[in-house]
């Protein structure tokens, strides 16, 4: 079997490891440059490879392609792939046909990295085999490979679920669904609805479908299409239409208390006890018990890894706290809905620091949480004309080009008991190399401050 292996990064790498392991003749192939750490690991296990350049002739040779989610399926070299018949998969894909694990599988437009990693938090801490895999950054092909866990947590973006087609998981989460990546999508939403969706292919009546009703994308797509899994929805309140008390399993708000029913289970949190704060992660908490549950966790244990789950890096991040003023690096919140909810949680007047390179963002939705809570704008990027038309009705406006400067604005609207809200609402590459590298700085320059 002569296995390709597109791309150089964690799950390429990851890919080829499991490669070697099955015997199979590989050969690597990234037209940027491989990292060192994953090179040093190419190197060591003697895996043939390129970088900076496809060699069409090699690739073209082989019998299955394992592609890097970043490569999109438009590249003129994956058509070629294809023309030839060759099958195009994604490393989970890989993994999965390797595995009989159990998989909770996690999927979304926002929160699934939070989910994640609360789900393998609460698994670890009650003493299950757990895998922590996929989009977080750990390769579930090379754990397949290495040290085989009997159950996986796998953060699934939609271009991994794209390269995905016999993969089985067991449990099923869709956290929400709003617009991002269209441009992977001929600009169409309804293909990277398709997409999300993917994760319940080949489901059966044993699985877990776990969903986010008050999402009506989700909500309406789960209603119009036949699910084989057991459906579970989780909801902030009944205004969504939903009678929890005439459902068997989902879960639900009582006042402050979040309620969790499945297998004739109730498990009950206040909402205050679970570590992480705001709406949205009520939420990722609700999809993290059903989850659990499902996999056989004690509800003492659930309630134990929910108070114990560390802040998430980048994400509404408390970073210290200065002349009375919070800073809080939301550098994630890279599209509309991750910095509403942001917003939403805020509970303290807000000097919000947004901007970057738009991706077609409606900001119209974030008019009312801002004349509520913002003090003033900072905007923060090289271009911030939409921001600044949106948003100069409604309050203060600062245009800014650099981190620093947008820190020496925000100082200057924030007082004793404010909250400086770094919450962008965009990507990052107009000035930073990433999400993290923006959030990183953010800290670092804060923690000057003092
Ligand atoms: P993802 O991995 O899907 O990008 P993260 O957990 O990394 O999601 O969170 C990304 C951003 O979205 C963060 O800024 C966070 O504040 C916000 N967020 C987290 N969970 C949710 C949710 N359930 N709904 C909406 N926004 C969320």
């Amino acid at each position: 079997m002569k296995l390709v292996i597109l791309g150089g990064g964690e799950s390429g790498t990851g890919a080829a490891l499991l490669g070697k392991k099955l015997g199979y003749e590989i050969f690597l192939s990234d037209k940027k440059n491989i990292d060192e750490a994953h090179k040093a690991i190419l190197v060591a296990e003697a895996i043939p490879f390129e970088e900076g350049i496809h060699t069409e002739e090699r690739i073209l040779a082989a019998d299955l392609v394992v592609k890097s989610p970043g490569i999109p399926d438009s590249a003129p070299l994956i058509q070629k792939v294809r023309q030839k018949g060759i099958a195009v998969i994604s490393e989970i894909e890989f993994a999965g046909r390797h595995s009989d694990a159990v998989m909770i599988c996690i999927t979304g437009s926002n929160g699934k990295t939070t989910t994640t990693l609360l789900t393998h938090h609460i698994l670890v801490q009650a003493g299950k085999d757990a895998g922590l895999a996929g989009n977080v950054g750990h390769s579930l092909a090379a754990q397949v490979a290495e040290k085989a866990h009997s159950l996986y947590v796998v953060e699934l973006s939609s271009f991994q679920l794209d390269g995905m087609y016999h993969f089985k998981a067991d449990t099923a989460i869709i956290t929400n669904i709003t617009p991002d990546h269209l441009d992977r999508y001929d600009h169409k939403f309804e293909n990277y609805v398709d997409s999300k969706f993917r994760i319940l292919n080949n489901m059966d009546g044993a699985g877990l479908f776990i969903y986010g009703y008050d999402c009506e994308v989700v909500r309406r797509r789960v209603a119009d299409r036949k699910i084989l899994s057991q459906p579970v929805p989780f909801t902030y309140g009944k205004e969504a239409g939903i009678q929890p008390a005439e459902q068997e399993a989902c879960a639900y708000m009582e006042g402050d208390t979040i309620v969790v029913k499945l297998d004739g289970k109730i498990f009950r949190i206040g909402k205050d006890e679970v570590s992480i704060k705001g709406r949205h992660n009520v939420y990722n908490a609700m999809a993290a018990i059903l989850a659990c549950m499902h996999a056989g966790v004690s509800p003492e244990a659930i309630a134990e890894g929910l108070r114990s789950f560390p802040q998430v890096e980048h994400r509404l991040e408390t970073v210290a706290l200065i002349e009375g003023v919070t800073y809080i690096n939301d550098s994630k919140a890279t599209n509309v809905d991750s910095a509403w909810y942001a917003l939403d949680s805020m509970t303290t007047p807000v000097v919000w620091i947004a901007g970057g390179t738009d991706k077609g963002n409606d900001y119209t939705v974030l008019y009312d949480l801002v004349k509520q809570k913002v003090k003033a704008l900072v905007c923060m990027g090289v271009d911030n004309r939409k921001l600044i038309e949106n948003f100069s009705g409604i309050c203060p406006v600062a245009d800014t080009h650099s981190l620093d400067e947008a820190l020496a604005e925000a100082r200057k609207y924030a007082g004793k008991g404010d909250t400086v809200l770094l919450s962008p609402c965009c990507a990052s590459f107009d000035l930073f190399q990433n999400y993290e590298q923006r959030g990183e700085l953010f800290k670092e320059k804060v923690r000057h401050l003092k």
